[in-house]
Protein backbone atom coordinates (compact mmCIF):
# COMPACT_ATOMS: atom_id res chain seq x y z
CA UNK A 1 0.00 0.00 0.00
CA UNK A 2 1.61 3.44 -0.78
CA UNK A 3 2.04 5.59 2.72
CA UNK A 4 0.11 8.52 1.04
CA UNK A 5 -2.49 6.43 1.19
CA UNK A 6 -2.63 5.71 4.94
CA UNK A 7 -3.15 9.87 5.65
CA UNK A 8 -6.10 10.46 3.30
CA UNK A 9 -9.09 8.34 3.37
CA UNK A 10 -9.75 7.92 -0.51
CA UNK A 11 -12.96 6.34 -0.16
CA UNK A 12 -14.60 9.12 1.94
CA UNK A 13 -17.89 10.60 0.27
CA UNK A 14 -18.78 13.62 2.26
CA UNK A 15 -16.88 16.68 1.70
CA UNK A 16 -18.48 20.01 3.16
CA UNK A 17 -19.88 22.79 0.96
CA UNK A 18 -17.19 24.92 0.37
CA UNK A 19 -14.69 21.90 -0.96
CA UNK A 20 -17.65 21.29 -3.52
CA UNK A 21 -17.90 24.59 -4.71
CA UNK A 22 -13.94 25.22 -4.83
CA UNK A 23 -14.03 21.93 -6.98
CA UNK A 24 -17.01 23.18 -9.29
CA UNK A 25 -15.44 26.47 -10.02
CA UNK A 26 -12.52 24.67 -10.84
CA UNK A 27 -14.18 22.58 -13.23
CA UNK A 28 -15.98 25.28 -14.62
CA UNK A 29 -12.81 27.30 -14.85
CA UNK A 30 -11.06 24.27 -16.94
CA UNK A 31 -13.97 24.11 -19.28
CA UNK A 32 -13.99 27.98 -19.91
CA UNK A 33 -10.17 27.60 -20.81
CA UNK A 34 -11.07 24.67 -23.52
CA UNK A 35 -13.71 26.50 -25.40
CA UNK A 36 -11.36 29.39 -25.41
CA UNK A 37 -8.67 27.23 -26.84
CA UNK A 38 -10.71 25.38 -29.35
CA UNK A 39 -11.84 28.46 -30.62
CA UNK A 40 -8.47 30.37 -30.25
CA UNK A 41 -7.14 27.34 -32.81
CA UNK A 42 -10.47 27.24 -35.32
CA UNK A 43 -11.63 23.80 -33.83
CA UNK A 44 -15.42 22.74 -32.66
CA UNK A 45 -16.64 23.36 -29.92
CA UNK A 46 -16.58 19.89 -28.26
CA UNK A 47 -13.83 18.64 -30.05
CA UNK A 48 -11.58 18.04 -26.78
CA UNK A 49 -12.70 16.22 -23.98
CA UNK A 50 -11.75 16.89 -20.76
CA UNK A 51 -10.57 13.88 -18.56
CA UNK A 52 -9.92 14.41 -14.72
CA UNK A 53 -7.33 13.23 -13.65
CA UNK A 54 -8.25 12.40 -9.75
CA UNK A 55 -5.12 10.98 -7.99
CA UNK A 56 -5.09 11.83 -4.52
CA UNK A 57 -8.97 12.74 -4.61
CA UNK A 58 -11.17 11.10 -2.37
CA UNK A 59 -14.99 9.70 -3.30
CA UNK A 60 -16.74 13.42 -2.09
CA UNK A 61 -14.08 15.25 -4.48
CA UNK A 62 -14.47 13.40 -7.56
CA UNK A 63 -18.48 13.44 -7.12
CA UNK A 64 -18.40 17.07 -7.01
CA UNK A 65 -16.42 17.40 -10.09
CA UNK A 66 -19.09 14.76 -11.60
CA UNK A 67 -22.00 17.28 -10.56
CA UNK A 68 -20.28 20.11 -11.90
CA UNK A 69 -19.51 18.93 -15.60
CA UNK A 70 -17.19 16.07 -15.44
CA UNK A 71 -18.22 13.23 -18.08
CA UNK A 72 -14.77 11.57 -18.03
CA UNK A 73 -12.45 10.37 -14.79
CA UNK A 74 -8.82 8.75 -15.26
CA UNK A 75 -6.51 7.29 -12.81
CA UNK A 76 -2.54 6.78 -12.07
CA UNK A 77 -2.80 3.73 -9.46
CA UNK A 78 -4.81 0.46 -9.18
CA UNK A 79 -5.09 0.77 -6.05
CA UNK A 80 -7.09 4.11 -6.13
CA UNK A 81 -9.38 2.63 -8.07
CA UNK A 82 -9.73 -0.80 -6.09
CA UNK A 83 -10.51 1.89 -3.52
CA UNK A 84 -12.85 4.49 -4.91
CA UNK A 85 -14.71 2.32 -7.56
CA UNK A 86 -17.41 0.61 -5.45
CA UNK A 87 -18.55 4.32 -3.79
CA UNK A 88 -18.21 6.08 -7.35
CA UNK A 89 -20.16 3.45 -8.74
CA UNK A 90 -23.16 3.38 -5.96
CA UNK A 91 -22.96 7.14 -5.97
CA UNK A 92 -23.13 7.85 -9.85
CA UNK A 93 -25.76 5.05 -10.19
CA UNK A 94 -28.55 6.97 -7.47
CA UNK A 95 -28.29 9.59 -10.59
CA UNK A 96 -28.79 7.27 -12.77
CA UNK A 97 -25.07 6.99 -14.27
CA UNK A 98 -23.30 4.18 -15.19
CA UNK A 99 -19.07 3.91 -14.14
CA UNK A 100 -16.50 2.49 -16.74
CA UNK A 101 -16.67 -0.96 -17.69
CA UNK A 102 -20.18 -1.20 -15.49
CA UNK A 103 -21.36 1.22 -18.11
CA UNK A 104 -22.20 -1.81 -20.34
CA UNK A 105 -24.93 -3.45 -18.43
CA UNK A 106 -25.50 -1.24 -16.00
CA UNK A 107 -29.34 -0.35 -14.68
CA UNK A 108 -29.87 2.44 -11.98
CA UNK A 109 -30.55 2.47 -8.05
CA UNK A 110 -34.24 2.33 -8.75
CA UNK A 111 -34.35 -0.03 -11.19
CA UNK A 112 -34.28 2.50 -14.76
CA UNK A 113 -32.04 1.95 -17.44
CA UNK A 114 -28.54 4.44 -16.76
CA UNK A 115 -29.00 7.83 -18.75
CA UNK A 116 -25.40 8.54 -18.64
CA UNK A 117 -21.80 6.48 -18.83
CA UNK A 118 -18.61 7.78 -17.43
CA UNK A 119 -15.50 6.34 -19.29
CA UNK A 120 -12.45 5.73 -16.52
CA UNK A 121 -9.17 5.34 -17.96
CA UNK A 122 -6.12 4.02 -16.27
CA UNK A 123 -3.57 6.92 -16.63
CA UNK A 124 -0.62 6.05 -14.80
CA UNK A 125 1.94 3.12 -15.19
CA UNK A 126 0.70 -0.15 -15.21
CA UNK A 127 2.63 -3.20 -13.58
CA UNK A 128 1.50 -6.41 -14.92
CA UNK A 129 0.64 -7.91 -11.99
CA UNK A 130 -2.14 -5.31 -11.26
CA UNK A 131 -3.73 -6.00 -14.44
CA UNK A 132 -6.82 -8.36 -13.12
CA UNK A 133 -7.50 -5.07 -10.75
CA UNK A 134 -8.30 -2.25 -13.47
CA UNK A 135 -9.69 -4.72 -16.38
CA UNK A 136 -13.02 -5.03 -14.29
CA UNK A 137 -12.97 -1.37 -14.18
CA UNK A 138 -11.51 0.59 -16.60
CA UNK A 139 -12.64 1.61 -20.32
CA UNK A 140 -9.20 2.32 -21.55
CA UNK A 141 -5.80 1.97 -20.42
CA UNK A 142 -3.59 4.91 -21.57
CA UNK A 143 -0.34 3.75 -20.22
CA UNK A 144 0.42 0.90 -22.79
CA UNK A 145 4.29 1.57 -24.41
CA UNK A 146 5.29 -1.62 -24.78
CA UNK A 147 4.15 -5.18 -26.77
CA UNK A 148 4.88 -7.11 -23.53
CA UNK A 149 2.74 -4.99 -21.58
CA UNK A 150 -0.19 -4.81 -24.46
CA UNK A 151 0.24 -9.22 -25.12
CA UNK A 152 -0.27 -9.74 -20.74
CA UNK A 153 -3.22 -7.09 -20.90
CA UNK A 154 -4.51 -8.98 -24.46
CA UNK A 155 -3.99 -12.36 -23.24
CA UNK A 156 -6.27 -11.43 -19.42
CA UNK A 157 -8.86 -9.57 -21.52
CA UNK A 158 -9.38 -12.60 -24.20
CA UNK A 159 -9.85 -14.94 -21.24
CA UNK A 160 -12.47 -12.61 -19.34
CA UNK A 161 -14.35 -12.35 -22.95
CA UNK A 162 -13.94 -8.58 -22.89
CA UNK A 163 -12.08 -5.98 -25.39
CA UNK A 164 -10.32 -2.99 -23.52
CA UNK A 165 -9.10 0.38 -25.20
CA UNK A 166 -5.85 1.27 -25.02
CA UNK A 167 -3.87 4.57 -26.23
CA UNK A 168 -0.01 3.85 -26.76
CA UNK A 169 2.00 5.78 -24.55
CA UNK A 170 5.10 7.92 -26.23
CA UNK A 171 7.58 9.60 -24.58
CA UNK A 172 7.89 12.62 -27.19
CA UNK A 173 10.37 14.97 -24.86
CA UNK A 174 12.60 11.66 -24.44
CA UNK A 175 13.09 12.66 -20.68
CA UNK A 176 14.52 9.98 -18.26
CA UNK A 177 11.45 10.53 -15.44
CA UNK A 178 8.79 9.17 -17.86
CA UNK A 179 7.62 6.43 -19.57
CA UNK A 180 6.35 5.91 -22.82
CA UNK A 181 7.62 4.11 -26.16
CA UNK A 182 10.29 5.64 -28.14
CA UNK A 183 8.80 8.19 -30.67
CA UNK A 184 10.88 6.33 -33.46
CA UNK A 185 8.99 3.14 -32.47
CA UNK A 186 5.59 4.27 -31.98
CA UNK A 187 4.06 3.55 -35.77
CA UNK A 188 5.61 0.18 -35.35
CA UNK A 189 4.10 -0.53 -31.99
CA UNK A 190 0.61 0.44 -32.93
CA UNK A 191 0.27 -1.50 -35.44
CA UNK A 192 1.52 -4.54 -33.95
CA UNK A 193 -0.88 -3.31 -30.81
CA UNK A 194 -3.65 -2.94 -33.47
CA UNK A 195 -3.56 -6.96 -34.70
CA UNK A 196 -3.93 -8.18 -31.15
CA UNK A 197 -7.23 -9.63 -30.25
CA UNK A 198 -8.76 -8.48 -26.81
CA UNK A 199 -7.85 -4.45 -27.24
CA UNK A 200 -8.65 -1.81 -28.78
CA UNK A 201 -6.43 0.38 -30.23
CA UNK A 202 -8.19 3.97 -29.89
CA UNK A 203 -5.14 6.44 -30.22
CA UNK A 204 -1.87 8.10 -28.75
CA UNK A 205 -0.66 9.56 -25.56
CA UNK A 206 1.79 11.56 -24.34
CA UNK A 207 3.01 13.73 -20.73
CA UNK A 208 4.62 17.28 -22.80
CA UNK A 209 8.10 18.01 -22.03
CA UNK A 210 8.66 19.58 -18.60
CA UNK A 211 10.49 23.02 -19.77
CA UNK A 212 9.76 26.69 -20.11
CA UNK A 213 10.07 26.35 -23.93
CA UNK A 214 6.93 26.37 -25.45
CA UNK A 215 8.12 25.91 -28.96
CA UNK A 216 10.12 22.57 -27.26
CA UNK A 217 6.53 21.21 -25.52
CA UNK A 218 4.39 21.87 -28.96
CA UNK A 219 6.78 20.17 -30.67
CA UNK A 220 6.39 17.38 -28.61
CA UNK A 221 2.45 17.44 -29.34
CA UNK A 222 2.73 18.15 -33.18
CA UNK A 223 4.76 15.05 -33.19
CA UNK A 224 2.47 12.68 -31.52
CA UNK A 225 0.04 14.38 -34.18
CA UNK A 226 1.77 13.34 -36.94
CA UNK A 227 2.59 9.94 -35.61
CA UNK A 228 -1.52 9.19 -35.26
CA UNK A 229 -2.54 10.43 -39.00
CA UNK A 230 0.46 8.06 -40.13
CA UNK A 231 -1.22 5.37 -37.90
CA UNK A 232 -4.26 6.17 -39.40
CA UNK A 233 -3.25 6.11 -43.20
CA UNK A 234 -1.29 2.82 -42.68
CA UNK A 235 -4.85 1.23 -42.92
CA UNK A 236 -3.21 -1.54 -40.84
CA UNK A 237 -5.64 -3.65 -39.29
CA UNK A 238 -6.98 -2.43 -36.31
CA UNK A 239 -5.73 0.45 -36.67
CA UNK A 240 -8.92 2.84 -38.33
CA UNK A 241 -10.32 3.71 -34.58
CA UNK A 242 -6.67 5.09 -33.21
CA UNK A 243 -8.03 8.58 -33.42
CA UNK A 244 -7.54 10.11 -29.86
CA UNK A 245 -4.78 12.36 -28.95
CA UNK A 246 -4.46 12.36 -25.14
CA UNK A 247 -2.22 15.25 -24.17
CA UNK A 248 -2.48 17.97 -22.36
CA UNK A 249 -2.25 18.53 -18.39
CA UNK A 250 -2.94 21.85 -16.31
CA UNK A 251 -0.03 23.55 -17.24
CA UNK A 252 0.29 22.95 -20.96
CA UNK A 253 -3.26 22.04 -22.28
CA UNK A 254 -4.11 25.24 -24.34
CA UNK A 255 -1.12 24.41 -26.40
CA UNK A 256 -2.17 20.58 -26.48
CA UNK A 257 -5.49 21.88 -27.70
CA UNK A 258 -3.83 24.20 -31.05
CA UNK A 259 -1.61 21.16 -31.73
CA UNK A 260 -4.53 19.12 -31.99
CA UNK A 261 -5.70 16.93 -28.62
CA UNK A 262 -8.32 15.03 -28.50
CA UNK A 263 -8.27 14.38 -24.22
CA UNK A 264 -6.62 16.57 -22.14
CA UNK A 265 -5.83 15.37 -18.78
CA UNK A 266 -6.54 17.88 -15.83
CA UNK A 267 -6.10 17.86 -12.04
CA UNK A 268 -4.58 20.54 -10.54
CA UNK A 269 -6.21 23.09 -12.15
CA UNK A 270 -9.97 21.37 -10.93
CA UNK A 271 -8.93 20.12 -7.78
CA UNK A 272 -5.92 22.71 -6.53
CA UNK A 273 -2.40 21.45 -5.26
CA UNK A 274 -2.12 17.77 -4.44
CA UNK A 275 -0.94 17.20 -0.96
CA UNK A 276 0.61 14.03 -1.84
CA UNK A 277 2.36 12.71 -5.19
C1 LIG B 1 -1.45 13.86 -12.55
C2 LIG B 1 -1.55 13.61 -14.01
C3 LIG B 1 -2.22 14.50 -14.86
C4 LIG B 1 -2.81 15.82 -14.38
O1 LIG B 1 -1.79 16.69 -13.95
P1 LIG B 1 -2.10 18.18 -13.46
O2 LIG B 1 -0.81 18.88 -13.69
O3 LIG B 1 -2.46 18.06 -12.02
O4 LIG B 1 -3.20 18.71 -14.28
C5 LIG B 1 -2.32 14.16 -16.20
N1 LIG B 1 -1.76 13.03 -16.70
C6 LIG B 1 -1.12 12.15 -15.91
C7 LIG B 1 -0.55 10.93 -16.52
C8 LIG B 1 -0.98 12.42 -14.55
O5 LIG B 1 -0.30 11.56 -13.78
Amino acid sequence: MTAYMDHKDLANEVIDQARAQEIADGVHKVLDGIAQAEAAAGREAGSVKLLAATKTRDVGEIMAAIDAGIHMIGENRPQEIVVKAPGLTRLLAERGIALGVGGDDAVAADGAAVTDHIPFHLIGQLQSNKIGKVLPVVNTIESVDSIELAEKIARRATMHGMTVGVLLEVNESGEESKSGCAPSHAIDLAKRIGAMGGLELQGLMTIGAHVDDERVIRAGFAHLRRTRDQILASGAEGTANCKELSMGMTQDMAYAIEEGSTIVRVGTAIFGARAFI
